[in-house]
């Protein structure tokens, strides 16, 4: 019993750890909780017979609240066998009402998570894309790059990035007021995702700066790419005020092991060809 209750805390105590250290991925800090919270009810069942049962309960109804149904359901199983293989706890002859309780606690917990599960998803998707564009945000993006960068498979050198923002912005939102600058933000949003191939993928970093996360063989491909993109733009973005342009940036994935290096040197082509008289790209420089 003590190294099933040490577990328990250990499970949450790495939980706790895993919430403190990666703030972004809670799911797996969920999966820890929710495994402790069974364990120590269990434990707790186990103990205390019949008297500790209302533990169960109360896991077994919180344990669809705190994780998404994905992990709740085998959890609370797992919790309702290790109840029902107790002799005496669930099973006693004439006393059915503990059984009942776990069966509609169950029954209810599935029926709410999965009201749950969508606010859940929708939440998420709140959270990760941005409402003005409905493009991914730069939460997203950098998701993306972590899990690029960290890919052993030598395709991630045949991705690049191009870091894009609209010309003398501020103008457009003095002249023109702030609902033509979101106009003019939107309408590049479509530009690009109509002109982005499926697979490759345009963020909105924030403010007018967007990221394009693409594949392309080399620096050449990239470049008639960036200058793809400045056409378009070029050719169909207007506001009140007339065409609008951009600036890009553009830097082929070069073996940096964090992602921001990689960034930076996008960055640095952008801050180029904005010096160069905007309307233009410039492409970073291979590291050799
Ligand atoms: P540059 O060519 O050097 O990029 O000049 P710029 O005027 O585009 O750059 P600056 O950074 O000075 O201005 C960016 C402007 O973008 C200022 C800010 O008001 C505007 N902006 C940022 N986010 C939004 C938004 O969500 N909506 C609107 N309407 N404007 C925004
Ligand atoms: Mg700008
Ligand atoms: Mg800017």
């Amino acid at each position: 019993m003590a190294t099933f209750s040490g577990l328990a805390s250990l499970l949450a105590a790495l939980a706790a750890r895993k919430v403190y250290l990666r703030r972004r991925n809670p799911i797996r800090a969920g999966l820890l909780l929710s495994v402790a919270n069974a364990l120590g009810a269990m434990l707790a069942a186990w103990e205390l017979g019949e008297n500790g049962l209302a533990w169960s309960y109360l896991v077994l109804m919180a344990n669809f609240f705190i994780v998404q149904r994905a992990v709740s359901i085998p959890v609370n199983l797992l919790l309702t066998a290790g109840l029902l293989s107790h002799p005496g706890l669930l099973l006693r002859p004439l006393h059915i009402s503990e059984l009942l309780v776990v069966a509609l606690i169950l029954g209810l917990g599935l029926y709410l998570s999965r009201y749950l599960q969508n606010d859940r998803t929708h939440m998420e998707q709140l959270a990760l894309r941005d409402a003005l564009t409905g493009l991914p945000n730069r939460r997203l993006l950098e998701n993306a790059l972590d899990q690029l960068i960290n890919d052993p498979r030598q395709s991630r050198f045949h991705h690049a990035l191009i870091v894009l923002d609209i010309d003398h912005f501020k103008e457009v939102n003095d002249l023109h007021g702030h609902r033509a600058g979101d106009i003019a933000l939107a309408d590049l949003a479509a530009i690009l995702r109509f002109e982005l191939r499926d697979g490759d993928q345009a963020f909105r970093f924030g403010g007018e700066e967007f990221v394009a996360l693409v594949e392309v063989p080399d620096r050449d491909a990239l470049a008639a790419l960036a200058e793809r993109l400045r056409k378009a733009v070029y050719q169909s973005l207007r506001g009140p005020g007339g065409r609008i342009t951009i600036s890009l940036g553009g830097a082929m994935y070069a073996g940096e092991p964090h992602w921001q290096d990689w960034f930076s040197r996008a960055d640095t082509a952008l801050y180029l060809a904005k010096n160069g008289g905007r309307n233009s790209y410039v492409i970073a420089e291979d590291l050799t």
